[in-house]
């Protein structure tokens, strides 16, 4: 087959699958909707793509998982939350590193992750919907801290909120051990796995706290209760 060949049968079969079809490692392609629900309840951080005047801008944003959307919000003056809310089309990455793979040579160490692509168009939630959905970022993000102040009208307006339904997506996973060459599996050097977990630290209280207030049980319970 000749080069030109070769590159056309390669652009019908990209053509023939979907864009969330992940083609590079495709056995580390994870379909499951729980595998998906597990990572996005893991993290804490999405990048969302926006483009203003053709250059891309990946911006990272606090999230939550609100059933079968992912919601975030921000400053109405925020340029990002300006053209997502206007329909623009994106992509938003969830990431999780577990660990590091180090194998026998640099060319086949790697990361042990889960990562998902999300890709639509975010739509902006009005009136009781953008309240519920601040409920579900506030739980998700400031667990066991219900005595927060809920906010007010002006800070409502000043916020917006938006959800990108999980309806195309892709999970890509990669949990395995090193795998090495034949021709490196005799070098004497180390090979194996090093696990990363994300924990929390011991709670720092405000310098304007008011004394008497200890910390909530549910916020002492993060280190051991939240990864
Ligand atoms: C923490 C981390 C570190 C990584 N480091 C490297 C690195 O150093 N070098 C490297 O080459 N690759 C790395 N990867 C993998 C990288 O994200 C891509 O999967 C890979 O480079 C193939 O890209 P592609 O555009 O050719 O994917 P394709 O397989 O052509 O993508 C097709 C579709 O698959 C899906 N997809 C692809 N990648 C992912 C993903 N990571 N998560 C969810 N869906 C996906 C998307 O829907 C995409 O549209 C890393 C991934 C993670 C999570």
């Amino acid at each position: 087959m000749s080069h030109s060949d070769a590159v056309a049968a390669e652009e019908r079969w990209r053509g023939s699958r979907g864009r969330t079809d992940v083609r590079r490692l495709p056995e580390n392609q994870v379909r499951d909707r729980g595998a998906l629900d597990r990572l996005l309840d893991d993290a804490l951080v999405a990048h969302v793509a926006v483009t203003d005047d053709g250059q891309p801008y990946v911006v990272p944003l606090a999230f939550a998982r609100d059933r079968d959307h992912l919601v975030v919000h921000g400053s109405t003056a925020s340029r990002a939350f300006r053209s997502l809310a206007a329909g623009a089309p994106t992509c938003a990455t969830v990431t999780v590193v577990d660990g590091l793979v180090v194998a026998r040579s640099q060319f086949e160490s790697s990361m042990r992750y889960r990562s998902a692509m999300v890709l639509g168009t975010f739509a902006a939630l009005h009136g009781a919907d953008k309240e519920r959905a601040l409920q579900v970022l506030a739980a998700r993000l400031l667990p066991g801290l219900a005595g927060a102040r809920p906010p007010s009208e002006k800070e409502l307006r000043a916020t917006t909120v938006l959800a990108l339904p999980l309806d195309e997506w892709s999970l890509k996973v990669s949990a395995g051990p090193p795998v090495d060459d034949a021709g490196d599996l005799s070098r004497p050097v180390w090979a194996g796995v090093v696990p990363l977990q994300h924990t929390w630290g011991r709670p720092e209280p405000a310098p304007d706290l008011a004394p008497g207030i200890e910390v909530p049980p549910a916020v002492a319970a993060w280190p051991e209760g939240r990864a």
